[in-house]
């Protein structure tokens, strides 16, 4: 088969981000298979979305982002999603398969859920769902499960993954192998960084083969730390969550004499979880995230700050992000089976921290620690996830049959986008201690600088 760039035919945009050079379809689009009128229009493939529209006039303008002083635009473009009057692939001769890898996030099973709708609409007659992540390859005893409409009408309704999900697992080459053993030629890919560094290596191993296997990612990321993307699903859901634990936080502290409450939310790298939820919360006295470098102890000093506020206000609540203040805790050096550093309890370490801090000054103190990470982790997705999932889902489809490989799905700049994986995954999206809305978060907690 001859193998050829899909964009090579389109005009080239002026652009410091493109697709060209990345993404990958298999064979010669131009000869593909009509689709059906079933979309109710179709997108053209010269379609782009500009990532960045504002209009800084002045570098020094609050949160501007000018790569150089001189320039105050700054344009970056992707192609935009959606379905394409000519499809590569002919349906009947499609056979689908999804997994979800990584831990569990609100909207999995919405986008399981479209994926096979929308295959089904195409005329896709053989999908099956891949058991426990990347494991479900070749997990002894456990079967492929055969999806249709049926199957997953109702999952929505309930958190969690039908498919199930896995850390580690078999290497890339023998899932090839297990791919092409059982004519897998479309694989669908819910899963943070690692499964989409893992279906990127994937797309490589079937294009070395010459395999015509459209491997499509959507993003599964409850911190919503991946690069470019306006958010990614089950963030809004988790922040709805978050702000119920810190409410529960708010009152058991309000309610003791010189209550503390501590929430700890996710975020490994990225803050946004206890960002958004202390902002949405307004009851957060102090936010710390892993961007923002704290003292526990000295005069600026969060416990300080606590004492401060148990003076003035009578109670306070921290919320802390998992990946924050790590520096304070002891590396053990352990991962778990997909190789990912296992973070210390920095809640548990604040928890303890003030018990001795106010023994020591005498000052009596009731701190209570909620962390209720498996609770927002295990959630039904909300109304807002449920519509990101059903056209993230939906486009995921789409970009497969119009003969995308090594794509992720995203919504960037309020538009729904096809992104290429690496683009994606180099490195963490974080919060940036300069921009307005961690400003916004620090007006909002009435917080000081502790450094
Ligand atoms: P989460 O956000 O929940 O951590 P994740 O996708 O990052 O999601 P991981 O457990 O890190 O979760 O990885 C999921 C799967 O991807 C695992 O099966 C792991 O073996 C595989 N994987 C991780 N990194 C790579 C890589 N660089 N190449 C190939 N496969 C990988
Ligand atoms: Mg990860």
């Amino acid at each position: 088969p001859h193998l050829t760039d899909i964009f090579d035919d389109v005009d080239p945009i002026p652009s410091t981000f493109c697709l060209k050079s990345r993404s990958v379809v298999s064979e010669d689009f131009s000869g593909g298979y009509p689709s059906d009128e079933k979309w109710h229009g179709y997108i053209n493939n010269n379609d782009r979305v500009l990532l960045k529209t504002i209009h800084y006039s002045s570098p020094t303008s609050a949160g501007a982002e000018c790569i150089d002083p001189s320039c105050t635009w700054v344009e970056q473009w992707v192609h935009r999603a959606g379905p394409r009057e000519k499809i590569y692939f002919k349906p009947e001769d499609v056979k689908a398969a999804i997994v979800t890898c990584g831990g569990l996030c609100p909207g999995l099973n919405d986008v399981i859920r479209q994926i096979v709708i929308t295959l089904e609409i195409y005329g896709v007659k053989k999908i099956i769902g891949i058991p426990f992540g990347y494991r479900g390859f070749f997990k002894e005893g456990i079967h492929e499960m055969q999806l249709s409409r049926k199957v997953v009408q109702n999952i929505h309704l309930a958190g969690g993954s039908l498919l199930g999900v896995s850390r580690g697992g078999p290497n890339v080459s023998d899932i090839v192998s297990n791919m092409e053993e059982r004519g897998i030629n479309m694989l669908f890919v819910l899963g943070g960084n690692g499964t989409h560094a893992g279906a990127n290596a994937i797309h490589n191993e079937c294009r070395k083969r010459r395999m015509k296997v459209a491997v499509v990612g959507v993003p599964k990321t409850i911190d919503n730390d991946i690069l470019l993307m306006d958010k990614t699903f089950g963030f809004d859901t988790a922040v709805e969550e978050a702000q119920r634990a810190i409410n529960s936080a708010y009152i058991e502290a309000h309610s003791a004499y010189h209550g503390i409450g501590i929430v700890k939310l996710m975020g490994r790298s990225s803050g946004f979880i206890a960002m958004h939820a202390s902002l949405a919360s307004g009851q957060v006295d102090v936010c710390l995230i892993p961007e923002v470098p704290f003292r526990l102890h000295g005069p600026h000093g969060v416990l300080n700050y606590l004492k401060f506020l148990l003076e003035t206000k009578g109670s306070a609540v921290v919320c802390v992000a998992e990946g924050a203040g790590q520096n304070f805790l002891e590396k053990t050096n352990a991962t778990d089976p997909s190789g990912n550093i296992i973070l210390g309890d920095i809640g548990v370490h604040i928890q303890q921290e003030s018990k001795k801090y106010f023994k020591e000054i005498g000052l009596p103190a009731d701190v209570k620690y909620i962390d209720p990470t498996y609770m927002i982790r295990a959630c039904r997705a909300n109304a807002a996830d449920g519509i990101l999932c059903a056209v993230l889902g939906q486009n995921a489809v789409h970009g497969a049959f119009a003969g995308y490989g090594g794509i992720t799905v995203g919504i960037c700049n309020t538009h729904y986008v096809y992104l290429p994986i690496p683009e994606v995954i180099s490195y963490p999206k974080e919060v940036d201690p300069n921009s307005r809305m961690w400003h916004r978060c620090l007006t909002s907690t009435g917080q000081p600088d502790f450094v």
